[in-house]
């Protein structure tokens, strides 16, 4: 029985999406029974429901107020958008936070024989794409005249297939733009997946769980993108060793038994330690060096 009290996120069912998603909540403490493979997954120890669908219908579902949250990336997100607003339809809704997963860029590619000197060499070019509106209002911008050749799928092989000039598609590593003879030459739209709140009327026992969501969130990303660093450094180089530790926010100092000349450094860092500021650390007399992870974290 459908429970109004019970928060709804929509999320992918399957694909690059779908995994990170659920381990997102995973780290949040929310236990899903994911078990059966069903359109709506309950939490057990939270008033959360997951619905499982493909990402293309997750705006969409946020923007109808079928449910009150949805992860998705911000090119599906961004080109439902620009289809409603042309269409008129209902288009509202609240980006809560950008995630840390998700990250690829929605580019334009052409065969790596065709010349290219500036974005003016794709002028009346056929383009196959799976994104019309986020392709036709950056090119509008750029007064580029273009004929776009909607593809669900396999845009990549089009120009191959003589279908298309050109394509825009989604890139992250650009090995599959290579594979099929194509070279990367403008960045359309940069994309992370968010979650998105719909808007109008949540009653406060759901506004409560998206609070309490929220701030979990936000301890998992912050934590997933810190690390505790321990080392031991000669007291006469602190402030040099501090100022190689750029992330890092005032450091514990603690005594070492037995010996005045060196002290014991913890501190939380908001970026990685690469091997060359370690090895720079120990030239400055550093030792005991450790980077590990953290699990959780709250401010
Ligand atoms: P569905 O069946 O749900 O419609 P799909 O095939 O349309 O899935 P996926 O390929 O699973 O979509 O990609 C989902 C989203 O993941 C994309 O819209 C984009 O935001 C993001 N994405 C795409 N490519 C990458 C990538 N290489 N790395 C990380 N994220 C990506
Ligand atoms: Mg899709």
């Amino acid at each position: 029985m459908f429970n109004t009290n019970r928060v709804r996120i929509a999320m992918q069912k399957t694909g690059r999406l779908s995994s990170e998603s659920i381990k997102l909540l995973t780290c949040c403490g929310i236990k899903i029974n994911l078990k059966q493979q069903k359109l709506i997954a309950f939490a057990e120890n939270m008033p959360i429901d997951v619905m499982l669908v493909r990402d293309d219908d997750i705006p969409g579902l946020v923007m109808d107020g079928v449910v009150d949250l949805g992860i998705v990336g911000e090119n599906v997100l961004q080109e439902e958008l620009l289809h409603r607003i042309s269409q008129n339809l209902e288009n509202s809704y609240i980006t809560l936070r950008r995630l840390d997963f998700g990250i690829c860029r929605l580019s334009l590619a052409i065969p790596i024989n065709t010349p290219y000197v500036d974005i003016t060499s794709l002028k009346n070019f056929r383009i196959a794409t799976s994104y019309p509106h986020l392709l036709k209002k950056y090119l509008d911008s750029k007064n580029i005249v273009f004929k776009s050749c909607m593809l669900n799928g396999s845009v990549e092989v089009a120009p191959r297939a003589g279908l298309a000039d050109a394509i825009c598609d989604l890139v992250s590593t650009g090995a599959t733009l290579e594979a099929n003879g194509l070279r990367e030459v403008q960045v359309v739209f940069r994309s992370h997946a968010c979650l998105i709140c719909k808007t109008g009327n949540i009653n406060f026992a759901k506004k409560e769980v998206i609070n309490k969501l929220m701030t979990r969130i936000k301890g998992v990303i912050k934590a997933r993108e810190s690390k505790y660093i321990m080392l031991h450094a000669p007291v006469n180089k602190l402030e040099e060793v501090i100022s190689l530790l750029h992330g890092a926010e005032k450091p514990t100092i603690l005594k070492l038994a037995g010996d005045d000349h060196r002290v014991a450094m913890h501190m939380v860092s908001s970026e990685t330690l690469f091997w060359e500021t370690m090895e720079k650390l120990k030239s400055l007399g550093a030792s005991s060096i450790l980077v590990l992870p953290i699990e959780k974290m709250m401010e």
